[in-house]
């Protein structure tokens, strides 16, 4: 099967105007000779406007009913989504992921899979369907909805390339590649052609949104090679694979639960190394930038610096430790 998995994230399914440009790609894909299989997110903040309205009926919504409440994001953006397929003459099935099914454990909100089940997808593809599944969400042994993780479509997405054996695992977003930090944070960042499994993996588990940490350890244990692009314009990209192009590949910060530190977090191959981590708090010191503490590791450097100046630390050492 020549099978393409292409992974809509919620700002390219937000409206019908990027439904349509969806449909667009999808299209390109099949007249290349390409199955398609589409797996969305929940359109634009839909997921943010669930939790809210959670939130106003209790302070701790219990994890079964909150699953069962977010996973109707998908739904929505997944029927959606085939509409709009079928409105331009293009054959669309929507799946949820119990349909298939997807099988996870039971760990309500963070919840892994296990196994997914493949006969009805198939069947819709020999169909010459274009086939749309609900990213984020499983099913459990229960039969009750679960969901992923926030990001987790990601996770779907590569799971599914691997349950099928696609040649292609294409995660659509609204940046156009893995960045050296994140370019709406850091203006100098640059994209990344390839990033190694490691890397990336150490980048979404330090706070690096663009991919979900689970999909990067399942993409390397199954060997499916995503590749991180823009729905607009089209780019090149950035594939996550084998091999680390750089020796530092990024930069990333994310604040810490329960003070007011912000951990500001470089990864690479060539780390640890007392060059970098010397020039990072340098930097830091140049900015004046206090810096609370630091964690040395092999693949990471943690800088812990106050919350409310962790934008300006994170570009002090991106710049730092990046710059050639
Ligand atoms: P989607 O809804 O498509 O899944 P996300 O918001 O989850 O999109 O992820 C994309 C976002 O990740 C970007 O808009 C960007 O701000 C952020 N991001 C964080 N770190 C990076 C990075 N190193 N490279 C690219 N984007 C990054
Ligand atoms: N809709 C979910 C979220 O907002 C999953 C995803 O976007 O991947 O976290
Ligand atoms: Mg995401």
């Amino acid at each position: 099967m020549n099978l393409i998995v292409q992974k809509f994230g919620g700002s390219s399914v937000a409206d019908a105007g990027r439904l349509l440009r969806v449909s667009q790609i999808v299209r390109e894909e099949r007249e290349a000779g390409h199955d398609v299989l589409v797996v969305v997110s929940a359109q634009g903040d839909a997921t943010d406007e669930l939790l809210q309205k959670a939130r106003g009926t209790s302070k701790t919504p219990p994890s079964r009913e909150l699953d069962a409440l977010l996973s109707a994001g998908e739904q929505v953006s997944a029927a959606l989504t085939a509409m709009t397929l079928e409105a331009q003459g293009i054959p669309a099935v929507s799946l949820s992921a119990w349909q298939l099914p997807i099988r996870t454990d039971t760990v309500h909100g963070d919840a892994s899979i296990r196994d997914v089940g493949v006969r009805r997808v198939r069947s819709e593809l020999l169909r010459h369907r274009v086939v749309v599944v609900t990213g984020f969400q499983g099913v459990d042994e229960l039969g009750d909805v679960t969901t992923l993780g926030r990001g987790g479509s990601d996770y779907t997405a590569v799971a599914l390339a691997a349950a099928f054996g696609a040649k292609h695992c294409h995660i659509y977003t609204d940046v156009d590649g893995v960045y050296t930090a994140d370019p709406r944070l850091c203006p100098t960042a640059r994209r990344l052609e390839r990033v190694s499994y490691e890397d990336m993996y150490a980048l979404s588990r330090a706070g690096a949104q663009v991919l979900h940490d689970k999909c990067v350890a399942l993409a390397q244990e199954k060997g499916v090679e995503p590749e991180v692009r823009s729905t607009v314009p089209k780019s090149a990209g950035t594939r996550i694979c084998g091999e680390a192009a750089e020796r530092i590949a990024g930069v990333t910060c994310r604040a810490r639960r329960g003070d007011e530190l912000s951990a500001v977090t470089v990864v690479g191959r060539a780390l640890p190394s007392l060059a970098v981590e010397k020039r990072a708090i340098l930097s830091l010191n140049a900015a004046g930038i206090v810096v609370r503490g630091v964690d040395a590791g092999t693949g990471t450097l943690t800088l812990y610096v106050a919350r409310e100046r962790d934008r300006e630390a994170l570009c002090a050492v991106h710049d730092a430790v990046l710059a050639e």
